[in-house]
Formats: C-alpha cells, sequence, structure tokens
C-alpha cells in the first residue's frame, strides 16, 4: 500500500454535470444547478448524475490505458482512453497516467477518494511495486507504481495485477456477485488468472498466486515466453489461436478461424474442438486445486463464445464428473477500471 497523501474527499454527495463533478450540496439545493447550462433543474440535466464522492480505477494494459470515475456503488460515471505510448517507454506511460488522472480529478472538483490502478505484470500488492512487466510495457519493471501516482496527484494510490483488479470488478458488480470463492480465468492475447477466496484476492507470495497461463498442459510441449513448455496460454490464447489458425491456412488468423468454424467449415471446428478440450483441461485443474463456486472466463476470446462456449461444456462433460461451474464475465473491458476502484473501496473502509 501506498498512501502517500492524506484523503481529499469526504464521501460527500456530489453530480456530474456536462463531464464535470460539482459539489452537491453548494449547488443543488432546491433541486437547481447553475454553471455550464445557466441555472436548471438537476432533473432537466440529462447529464446529470447524483453519487457519493469517487474512487479512480486505472487499467493499465499494452494498447490502452483506460480510467474511470467510479461511484460508491460501482458506477462508472466518467471513462478516459488513452492509447498505451510503449514507444516512450516508462516516461511516456507515466505521462499519460498522471495527465488521465488529472483531467478526471479535475472533473471531480477534488473530491477523489483514492487511485486504484491494476496494471499487466507482476505486482506486489504491498508494495504498489512492478516486479515484472514483459517488453509489452517497456521499462515498467521495477517501477514503483503506487507511490510515483501518489506523488503526482498527492492522493493515496493502491496498485494490483490487471487480472486481480477485473477479478474485484467481477466480485463487486459483475459475474460473481454472489460467489465468495471463485477463478476468473481471463483469454486474451495471452491467458491471466486469479484467484478469490472469501471476497478478497489470494495473492500468494508477492502477488504470484493465479498465473493460470502458465500451468502446464503439455509435457515438452511448445515454449513459453516464460521458459518453460507447454504452459496452457501455448495452447488457448489469442496468440495461440492465431498460430493454429496459420497452421491450418498461412493466410488465416484467430478471426478467420473463428469465422470459418461459425460457418461450419470442418478444419475450422476441429481446431475449435482440440482448443475446447484443452481449456476444459485447464479449467479441471483449476477446480481440484481450489474448489471454486464458479470459474468465471474473460478475457477478448469471450466475444466469440457463440462458436466455442457449448463445445467447452461438452469437453468438461466428457472429461469429468465433476459438477464445475462455468460462465462468462460480467463487465466486459470495464471491470479493470470498477475493480481497481473497488480496491481503493475496500482499502479506505
Ligand atoms: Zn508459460
Amino acid at each position: 500500500m501506498d498512501a502517500g497523501a492524506s484523503r481529499s474527499g469526504s464521501g460527500e454527495r456530489g453530480m456530474v454535470c456536462c463531464g464535470r463533478l460539482r459539489d452537491y450540496t453548494a449547488s443543488a439545493h432546491n433541486g437547481e444547478v447553475s454553471g455550464c447550462h445557466g441555472s436548471q433543474r438537476t432533473d432537466g440535466c440529462m447529464n446529470t448524475v447524483k453519487f457519493e464522492a469517487p474512487y479512480l480505477g486505472i487499467d493499465i494494459g499494452g494498447t490502452g490505458i483506460k480510467a474511470g470515475l467510479v461511484t460508491a456503488d460501482g458506477n462508472i460515471i466518467l471513462e478516459r482512453t488513452v492509447r498505451t505510448p510503449i514507444e516512450e517507454g516508462r516516461a511516456g506511460m507515466m505521462r499519460e497516467i498522471s495527465r488521465l488522472a488529472a483531467d478526471l480529478m479535475e472533473a471531480s472538483a477534488g473530491s477523489v477518494e483514492g487511485i486504484g490502478i491494476g496494471s499487466a505484470g507482476l505486482i506486489d500488492p504491498d508494495s504498489g511495486e512492478v516486479i515484472y512487466a514483459t517488453d509489452n510495457l517497456p521499462g515498467w519493471t521495477g517501477l514503483s507504481l503506487a507511490s510515483s501516482v501518489s506523488r503526482a496527484t498527492g492522493l493515496p494510490v493502491w496498485a494490483d495485477n490487471d487480472v486481480h483488479t477485473a477479478a474485484l470488478g467481477e466480485v463487486w458488480m459483475g459475474a460473481a456477485r454472489d460467489y465468495h470463492s471463485f477463478a476468473l480465468v481471463a483469454l486474451g492475447t495471452g491467458v491471466g488468472g486469479a484467484i478469490v477466496r472469501n471476497g478478497q484476492i489470494s495473492h500468494g507470495f508477492g502477488g504470484r498466486s493465479g498465473e493460470i497461463g502458465h500451468m502446464i498442459l503439455e509435457q515438452d510441449g511448445l515454449l513459453c515466453n516464460c521458459g518453460q513448455r507447454g504452459c496452457m496460454e501455448q495452447y488457448v490464447s489469442g496468440s495461440a489461436l492465431n498460430r493454429i489458425a496459420r497452421v491450418i491456412e498461412p493466410d488465416w488468423d484467430s478471426r478467420r478461424l473463428i469465422r470459418e468454424a461459425q460457418a461450419s467449415e470442418s478444419r475450422a471446428l476441429q481446431a475449435i474442438d482440440q482448443f475446447a478440450a484443452r481449456l476444459a483441461a485447464g479449467l479441471i485443474s483449476i477446480y481440484h486445486l481450489i474448489g471454486p463456486q464458479s470459474i468465471v472466463i474473460g478475457g477478448g476470446l469471450v466475444n466469440s463464445a457463440d462458436v466455442w462456449w457449448s463445445r467447452l461444456e461438452h469437453a468438461l462433460r466428457r472429461k469429468t464428473d465433476m459438477p464445475i461451474r462455468i460462465e462468462p464475465a460480467g463487465l466486459g473491458n470495464r471491470a479493470g477500471i470498477i475493480g481497481a476502484a473497488y480496491m481503493v473501496k475496500c482499502k479506505l473502509r
């Protein structure tokens, strides 16, 4: 944790009007506001929303940095996304994060309670330091992420791995609201994971828990960028589907493979069946290891679940008698922002 500055907010009610959060008690008595629309009733402004002092959630990935103001009851009231300037390394990425935070803090008129950050990479949840990040975020390894953002903003800041914060989002507002124990499997370019017990992320030593993508599925299988062979990520990720697609036809990619499977092309369907069987094998291992109430599956590949979800269910039934419950994540690419905000809410309780 890094609580480098005192809290600026006090949980008072506020409102957003045309992208700016204004003090509710000062400006909205008698149901009126003044400013960007002149004087008018609050219920006459379609852009006006009342809420408690918000949390700022930031989600840092290799392609985009997303940030949002999130109310105490879990709704995003203002959201911004910028491209991750990876070509500028750490300095450029920190500049964009500071800009986003300043923009949203200005819009909230200084009432933000604190900042939560989910970032790709291995993050120490206690210190908020980036222990390791791949070249998707160049220069990120070794950064004291939480303290740096706290110094730049004057707010308390906490940081965790982005799949961990996405899982917290699903706990708070998404598919896992009714569960105290579940696993999130994120099928994106790679495969990420998070394990939640008693409503809390199970971090393991230094945040190392939940690296589901590096469970070994195939003895002496494909070489993974972690140095092992046969990792789950090499068989059930977006990158894996790209590779599998190219084996079928050199000019196919994962999207083409999905389209062909949707059109019942036999080689594409066979590849999807193999994908589903391997994913099922991984999910069965997760089930036996942690005994979750449910395994929530998120990430970009869920957008094409129409072509593989029923095949995954079939593969699970074929491989095990265990009553494994699976379901798609509920928040899409907003889970990271909402979960990062929820991390702040939990820390400030
Ligand atoms: Zn690996």
